[in-house]
């Protein structure tokens, strides 16, 4: 089934836009992705909702009617006429035009909307800055209850990798810390116009209630993964101790590994997320001792 297709390609002429490939312009155009997309979000009538990057609008209009409010970010002002037709009947519905990576996601945007004390967010993301939007979504100081985004297959494998695959790196520990991930659907590139030359997955955000873990130092901990996940092919204790900048020694890691039960030649891609909290708060003791 298609998006009103008729509908976009005309609206799309009749603006005169041809897509940016550099904005990541891949415009959806099968319906049925679409409202799997939004189904994902399990959106409400009381909700307030996100959308990074509206490009024609194919999105925006099946999530206005499901929501109480849509705000959509769009960064290329050509579209804002196209955007501003093709959603005229809807009076919920707030356009932001700006790179969404500048904006401040609770004074630019949350603070405008103080009746709601939540949010989601569901995109087809641009992909060249896909990490960078789920970063800046999940560690900012309110983040969406659910998010729902279109991104490269790859990058969605790696999110949604455990220990031991091969594509479990620190993307994966870093972002299952903040919620748990779930695979949505992967998408074939004949569903967007123009066709992307990589094949997309849908993936959904839910944010832990508490952390899963705890952890003594936060900054460190995400060092230490990035850390451990630097010489992927060499031993975590090497990885470590070459590129952590706290001092540590290869042997002082190998002790820690011992003392969690592990061998002392295991590689990073092994480690769980609770092993990785455990290993950074024991790297943390013995740089606060060393200081002392
Ligand atoms: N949501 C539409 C759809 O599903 O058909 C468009 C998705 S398209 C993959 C990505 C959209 O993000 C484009 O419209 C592009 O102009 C916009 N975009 C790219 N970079 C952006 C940025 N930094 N901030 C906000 N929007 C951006």
């Amino acid at each position: 089934m298609k998006i009103n297709e008729d509908n976009m390609f005309f609206m799309m002429s009749k603006h005169q836009i041809k897509t940016v490939q550099s904005l990541g312009q891949n415009f959806l155009r099968d319906k049925n992705t679409a409202l799997k997309i939004i189904e994902a979000a399990n959106l409400t009538k009381d909700d307030l909702v996100i959308e990074v990057g509206m490009g024609a609008g194919s999105l925006s209009k099946l999530i206005a009617p499901q929501c109480k409010q849509l705000v959509g970010i769009e960064i290329d002002k050509r579209l804002l006429p196209l955007l501003n037709e093709t959603l005229s009947d809807f009076t919920n519905v707030d356009i932001i035009h700006d790179d969404v990576l500048k904006l401040d996601i609770i004074n630019d945007i949350l603070a405008k909307y103080p009746e709601f004390s939540s949010y989601k967010v569901i995109a087809n993301l641009p992909y060249y800055i896909t990490t960078a939007v789920i970063m800046k979504f999940i560690q900012c100081d309110k983040p969406p209850d659910i998010s729902v985004l279109m991104m490269q297959k790859e990058v969605a494998d790696r999110i949604v990798a455990g220990p031991g695959s091969k594509t479990y790196g620190g993307l994966s520990v870093i972002v299952n810390y903040y919620c748990n991930t779930k695979r949505v659907m992967n998408v074939s590139p004949n569903c967007f116009v123009p066709k992307p030359a990589v094949n997309s997955t849908v993936l959904q955000f839910t944010k832990h209630e508490n952390h899963i873990v705890t952890i003594a130092d936060r900054q460190l901990f995400f060092k230490v993964i990035k850390s451990a996940f630097a010489q992927r092919r060499k031993k975590l204790s090497n990885s470590v101790a070459n590129t952590l900048d706290v001092g540590i020694l290869k042997s002082e890691i190998e002790s820690i590994l011992m003392e969690m039960g592990l061998d002392i030649a295991i590689r990073g891609e092994k480690l769980s997320i609770e092993q990785f909290a455990t290993l950074s708060d024991a790297i943390y003791e013995k740089s606060i001792n060393k200081e002392i």
